[in-house]
């Protein structure tokens, strides 16, 4: 007998599953993400781009594989052993495909390659007499958009046509050619509308994952993965990044006095403020509370201080907050002066104490002595050593 508290489980359990569904439909055709439960955590949001990917792929598979059951039986049915074998075979490697895909691995055979074959065999036995194929062609044509970029999906899809058009046009009569043109059409805009939808979905997804989002800044992690690409163009192209720790001066105060709101407000001007006075190829993160990192591209110490200075005095007269001014302290350091990620951070942050120390709204450089530098990496060497 069920009883009432279990009723309430499965109309609460149904009334889940039916709002995912419902979800899962509107993000597929609109390509909009609606809130989640983990949106902001960054590793869940990788995950998550690659689970679509594999279920896509799986999709496509499967549909390829429900089509292809009835060619290989007839055609050992009717003798033609080589078709039969081939699809035999290209059915096998999809059966591997989808279970490799559920496990959460990558396909054995890269699915443009599967996608490829059965578009072969499908123009093969068309032309051996076997009309039945043609109904390859709508997962095929399903298919095309989400395994090719665009251009290729378009070009393989009137390839794909013009194979089929002499077959289908000397076989059936001309209503239903056209019913079956506009039927294969209609199968590829459908596939292209939401491979588009889903396209969209993993760009925000993606933003999401970069993003800080109060403030519309880049986070903490993208600075890391920003600073290990510095590094490398450094000591390839000894092209130098500045790095510049700013932070809020008294920020704590400003909370108090004006409340948590307006500080938020100030955080999301302030950023609003550097996004206006850089150049695109300069990198704004948030890097915890009121502390933003920015990173100039070929820009040594000298030109960052200077550049600092700017964005400093910019931010005094920018009225940030209610009543006075907000100021921010700034400590610079290139990446020229340090041989690695840790210093880079390090002194910069140094920097950004002295700036403190001397009284705040103002900015400093970094100054690397040679002893203290070698003592650093000596401890680091042997730490890495030992
Ligand atoms: P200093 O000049 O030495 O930097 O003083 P400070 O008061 O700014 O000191 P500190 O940097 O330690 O204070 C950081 C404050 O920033 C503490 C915290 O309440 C506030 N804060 C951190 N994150 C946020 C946020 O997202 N919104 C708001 N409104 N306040 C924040
Ligand atoms: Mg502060
Ligand atoms: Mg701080």
């Amino acid at each position: 007998m069920i009883r009432v508290s279990d009723m309430g489980t499965m109309i609460n359990s149904n009334k889940a599953r039916w709002l995912r569904l419902k979800r899962h439909f509107t993000e597929s055709f609109t390509g909009d993400l609606l809130p989640r439960k983990h949106a902001g955590n960054e590793g869940h949001v990788d995950e998550q781009r690659e689970k679509r990917r594999r279920s896509a792929y799986r999709y496509i598979f499967l549909l390829l594989a429900v089509t292809l059951l009835p060619i290989v039986a007839n055609n050992f049915y009717i003798g033609q052993h080589l078709l039969a074998v081939a699809a035999l075979v290209l059915l096998g490697l999809l059966v591997v495909d989808i279970v490799r895909t559920s496990l959460h691995r990558e396909a054995l055979l890269s699915p443009p390659v599967v996608v490829g074959m059965c578009l072969g065999l499908a123009i093969l036995s068309m032309y051996l007499g076997q009309l039945y194929s043609l109904y390859l062609l709508f997962p095929l044509l399903v298919s095309l958009p989400v395994m090719f970029q665009t251009r290729w999906a378009i070009t393989l899809g009137v390839v794909v046509a013009g194979a089929a058009a002499p077959v289908v046009l000397t076989h059936f009569d001309l209503t239903t050619a056209f019913v079956i043109g506009i039927s294969t059409v209609l199968t590829w805009l459908v596939s292209a509308w939401l491979v588009y939808a889903m396209t969209e979905q993993s760009r925000r997804l993606k933003n999401m994952a970069i993003t800080d989002s109060l403030t519309g800044a880049f986070n903490r992690r993208y600075l890391e993965l920003q600073a290990l690409r510095a590094l490398q163009d450094w000591e390839r192209n000894r092209r130098s990044v500045s790095l510049l720790l700013l932070d809020i001066d008294h920020f704590k105060s400003i909370n108090d006095e004006f409340g948590h709101d307006v500080g938020d407000a100030a955080l999301k001007s302030l950023v609003s403020l550097i996004k206006e006075r850089i150049r695109g190829v300069d990198t704004l993160c948030r890097y915890g509370g009121e502390e933003f990192v920015l990173l100039l591209s070929e820009t040594t110490a000298v030109q960052a201080k200077i550049v600092a200075n700017q964005l400093r005095r910019a931010v005094e007269e920018a009225q940030l907050l209610p009543r006075g001014p907000m100021t921010i302290s700034v400590g610079v350091c290139d990446l020229m002066q340090v041989p690695d990620l840790e210093n880079w951070f390090r002194f910069a942050d140094a920097a950004l104490y002295s700036a403190k120390d001397l009284g705040r709204n103002r900015v400093e450089l970094a100054e690397p002595q040679a002893g203290q530098l070698s003592a650093t990496v000596t401890v680091l060497n042997n730490a890495a050593v030992g």
